[in-house]
């Protein structure tokens, strides 16, 4: 078929354009059953023969829609449909490996959904002025190597590519070993294909959506993490023989604490969620007064404001405790500021969906993705859709197959309007 190389006619046959239902469904099933389990789970951990597997149908599908396949030296897999210009690519994708028992759509979605924008240029002859390239990056989960999001992470310099080849999971394999031995220690420069835009679709994860009915999330910008141990220090004593009045109680001084913190998240929205996910105490017996105390705090905003307020109060609160007799001490373990998405991109999504008829809200992601790493290179945005009862990393994940198609009709759209400038 002719390609035809108007950016007009692109234009104009833009209206009637969709992907193919059908195909994006018996693709998520068939990629879902690499690695699965007979409860339902499906597991394709980072460079495991499963991952190859799924690897394999990813490229396999890519030449089918008419793109050249690329790996590049971190592993991440590229199809590109080339352009009337070699002017910067449009670039959308997302991830294929996974958690151990995860759902099908977890990343999944958003490279199969890509290569059906590929699908339907080469079923419709289209060429649009740039080329469009579908990326699936390497150890999107961070499941078997950390950190997470690697493949993204190298492409943005965020660690080096040595050093990511480096890396050994806890099973002892290492990174540039497994590359090689699953046949995808590509060749090309991870900094070949740097994009004039990014734009990644993804289920949501989280509950919002699905509470409000909303086919559609334009995401604005991944929330910031801080993350603290901390630890108080008491005295252990007798439970029986110890007055109230004369204790030294780290248990419970961490407990208040905690209780403190996630309080002042509900009611100020300071910061917007907090969490205390461990705690240990000591000695740890039913009949002695905790000597110690440890916990866990997982901080995160979408503002970097109101995220260092967070850490502010965390600091009050700590000082607070010391002035009671009490000692602690705070360690912090991970810190991400806020990512925010490009504007201008987020609003051509929603005028994108607009003409879809499609309803959307503006969101931040909760979870972290390979968009926060390219908003570095290129501005960057996110399509959500709902994630039925905000289930993920499960093998109930679920999101109904209308609002799959809508999402990927959107991402269609969004990327040829992209391509045509
Ligand atoms: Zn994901």
């Amino acid at each position: 078929m002719d390609r035809i190389s108007s950016s007009a006619r692109l234009a104009a046959a833009q209206a009637d354009l969709f992907i193919d239902p059908r195909r994006l469904d018996a693709r998520l099933e068939e990629l879902g059953r690499i690695g699965h389990d007979e409860r339902g789970g499906r597991t394709r951990l980072a460079l495991t023969s499963e991952d190859k597997d799924g690897r394999d149908l990813v490229v396999r599908w890519l030449q089918e829609a008419g793109a050249r396949v690329c790996v590049d030296r971190i592993g991440n897999i590229y199809g590109v449909s080339e352009g009337r210009s070699d002017a910067p690519p449009i670039m959308t994708g997302s991830h294929i490996d996974t958690v151990a028992r995860a759902g099908a759509l977890d990343g999944c979605y958003g490279v199969l959904a890509g290569i059906e924008v590929l699908q339907v240029l080469r079923d419709r002859g289209l060429c649009p002025n740039r080329r469009i390239v579908v990326a699936a990056f390497t150890n999107e989960e961070g499941a078997r190597f950390t950190p997470d999001l690697l493949g993204s992470r190298v492409i943005a310099k965020d660690i080096s590519l040595e050093a990511a080849l480096a890396l050994a999971a806890r099973d002892g394999a290492v990174i540039g070993d497994e590359l090689r031995r699953i046949g995808y220690a590509g060749e090309m420069s991870p900094w070949e294909l740097l994009p004039h835009a990014f734009v990644e679709l993804h289920i949501e994860q989280g509950p919002i959506l699905d509470a409000e009915q909303m086919p559609i999330g334009v995401v604005e910008g991944v929330q910031g993490h801080s993350w603290w141990r901390i630890t108080i220090e008491g005295t252990a004593n007798h439970a029986g023989t110890t007055p109230m009045r004369m204790r030294r109680d780290a248990g419970t001084a961490a407990m208040a604490l905690a209780l403190r913190l996630s309080e002042h998240a509900r009611t100020h929205g300071i910061p917007d969620v907090a969490t205390v996910g461990v705690m240990k105490l000591e000695p740890g017996s039913i009949n002695v007064v905790p000597g110690r105390a440890e916990f866990t705090l997982d901080l995160r905003d979408p503002r970097d404001e109101a995220l260092h307020a967070a850490e502010q109060f965390l600091a009050q609160a700590l000082s607070e405790l010391d002035a009671s007799g009490l000692r602690s001490s705070s360690q912090q373990l991970s810190r991400h500021p806020a990512v925010v998405f490009d504007r201008q991109l987020c609003a051509l999504i929603e005028a994108q969906a607009k003409e879809l008829g499609l309803a959307t809200r503006r969101m931040s992601s909760g979870a972290s993705h390979d968009a926060q790493m390219m908003a570095r290179l290129c501005p960057t945005a996110m399509i959500f859709v709902p994630s039925s009862k905000g289930i993920s990393h499960n093998p109930r994940e679920h999101t109904d197959a209308s609002q799959l198609h809508a999402g990927a009709n959107l991402l269609l759209r969004t990327v040829l309007r992209l391509a045509s400038d």
